[in-house]
C-alpha cells in the first residue's frame, strides 16, 4: 500500500499515509550524538557477530531496570533488527513439521518465517470481544505434542492489544501443561503502552528458559533505519542463534550498536514524549472515527495502530466499485479518499483494517474526513 501511495503521489495525488510501521519522529539527539561519535572514535570495523560485550552488557541493564529480568550477557544476542533476532529464533529452533502456534491477527512475518523453516503453522483466531488476545482455553486446544513454538506480540501489532499481567499468567498455567513448547515474546512495542502496564512472560521463574524474549530499538526509540534487535534467551539458544546469525550478517552495524548503548542505558524522557504524543493521536483518530458508520472499533491499549471491523461496509458499493472485503476496502480508500491503509487479511484478520497513526495530527484529521466521506458514499 505504501508503495501504490507512492506512486499516486508521483502522479501529483496529495495522498496520505496511514500504512507505515514506523514512528514519524526523528531519532532522539543524544542517540544521534552518539552515532556521530561513534564514527569519529573509528569504530568501522567488524564488530562480534552477538554484538559489542558492552551494548550486551546494557541490554541486560535495560531488561532489569525495566523488566526486573536477570539475564547474563551470553544470554543476549543483538541482530541486525527485531525481525532477525525473530528469524534466527524460528530457525534455531523450528524443524520440518514442527508446529508453531500463532494467535491471529498477527504480524505476517511471524508465519512467513515459520514455512521458510518447514514448520507448520497453526493460526488459532481471536474475536473482537476478548481484544484479540489468546484464551487460556484455545491455547490449551491449540497446543498439540507436535507443538514447539508458540509466538506473539504485547503490545500487537495490529491490533494495539496488550496483555494484562493476569492474562499471561493465566496463559502460563496452560504452558506449564506442555514442557516442550517454547514462547516467542515479541514485545518491540513494549514502550509504546497507554496504561495497561508491559509484562513480559519471561517474568515466570518456570518459564523463563522457554522464553525468547524479542525487543528492539525501531519502535520505543524512533530508529527504525539504524537496525537494532535483540533477544534475551537460555545461552544454548543464543548460541545456536550466534552460528546462524555469524553465516548470514555477522554482528550488526558498529555505529547502531554504539549508539544503542547510548538509548539502552539513558534517560527514557524522549521516548516518553513520544508515548505521549502517541496517545494523544490515539485518543483523537478515537473520537473521529467512532463519527463513522459502519466501523465497530476497539480503543488499542498500546502501539500506534487503529484496526476496526470493516465488515458491515462489505457488498456495497460506490460509482460501479463494489467493495467485496478488506483488501477491495483499502484499494477504494487508495483511490477515492487518497489514504493508504492496510486490510487486516495482511494480519490474518479479514473483517479489518489497519490504520497507523504515526503520522502528524493535522495529517490524522484529515485522512479520517476523507475515509469518512468515502465510507458514506458507499450504498
Ligand atoms: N515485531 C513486530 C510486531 C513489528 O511490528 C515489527 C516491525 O514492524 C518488528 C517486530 C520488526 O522490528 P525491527 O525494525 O526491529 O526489525
Amino acid at each position: 500500500m505504501a508503495k501504490l501511495g507512492r506512486e499516486l503521489r508521483a502522479k501529483g495525488i496529495d495522498v496520505i499515509d496511514l500504512s507505515l510501521g514506523e514512528p514519524d519522529f526523528d531519532t532522539p539527539d543524544h542517540i544521534k550524538a552518539a552515532g556521530k561519535q561513534a564514527i569519529d572514535e573509528n569504530y568501522s570495523h567488524y564488530t562480534p557477530v552477538p554484538g559489542y560485550p558492552d551494548l550486551r552488557a546494557a541490554v541486560c541493564t535495560k531488561l532489569k531496570r525495566d523488566n526486573n529480568l536477570d539475564y547474563k550477557p551470553e544470554e543476549i544476542i543483538t541482530s541486525t533488527g527485531a525481525k532477525q533476532s525473530l528469524f534466527n529464533a524460528v530457525f534455531a529452533l523450528v524443524d520440518k513439521g514442527d508446529e508453531v502456534v500463532i494467535p491471529t491477527p498477527y504480524w505476517v512475518t511471524y508465519s512467513e518465517i515459520v514455512k521458510m523453516a518447514e514448520g507448520v503453522v497453526k493460526l488459532v483466531r481471536t474475536s473482537f470481544e476478548n481484544r484479540y488476545k489468546i484464551t487460556p482455553a484455545q491455547l490449551e486446544e491449540a497446543l498439540t505434542d507436535k507443538t514447539k513454538l508458540f509466538m506473539f506480540s504485547s503490545p500487537s501489532n495490529p491490533t494495539g492489544s496488550v496483555y494484562s499481567k493476569e492474562e499471561i499468567y493465566a496463559l502460563a498455567e496452560v504452558f506449564r501443561k506442555y514442557p516442550q513448547v517454547y514462547i516467542i515474546s515479541d514485545e518491540i512495542y513494549e514502550y509504546i503502552n497507554y496504561g495497561i502496564g508491559h509484562t513480559s512472560i519471561a517474568e515466570i521463574p518456570d518459564l523463563k528458559h522457554r522464553v525468547i524474549l524479542i525487543n528492539g530499538l525501531s519502535k520505543g526509540y524512533a530508529m527504525t533505519g539504524y537496525r537494532l534487535g535483540y533477544m534475551a534467551a537460555d545461552a544454548e539458544i543464543v548460541k545456536a542463534c550466534e552460528k546462524i546469525q555469524g553465516q548470514v550478517t555477522s554482528g550488526t552495524c558498529s555505529i547502531t550498536q554504539r549508539a544503542a548503548i547510548t538509548a539502552l542505558t539513558a534517560d527514557l524522557k524522549p521516548t516518553m514524549d513520544m508515548v505521549k504524543a502517541f496517545e494523544k493521536r490515539k485518543n483523537k483518530i478515537i473520537a473521529l472515527m467512532s463519527e463513522i458508520k459502519g466501523l465497530k472499533l476497539m480503543e488499542p491499549d498500546g502501539a500506534f495502530y487503529v484496526f476496526p471491523v470493516v465488515k458491515s461496509l462489505f457488498g456495497k458499493s460506490a460509482n460501479g466499485t463494489v467493495i467485496h472485503n478488506s483488501d477491495d476496502l483499502c484499494m477504494y480508500l487508495l483511490n477515492t479518499a487518497h489514504v493508504s491503509t492496510v486490510s487486516g487479511a495482511a494480519f490474518g484478520e479479514p473483517d479489518c483494517i489497519r490504520l497507523s497513526y504515526a503520522t502528524g495530527e493535522d495529517k490524522i484529521v484529515e485522512a479520517v474526513a476523507r475515509i469518512k466521506k468515502a465510507i458514506e458514499a458507499l450504498q
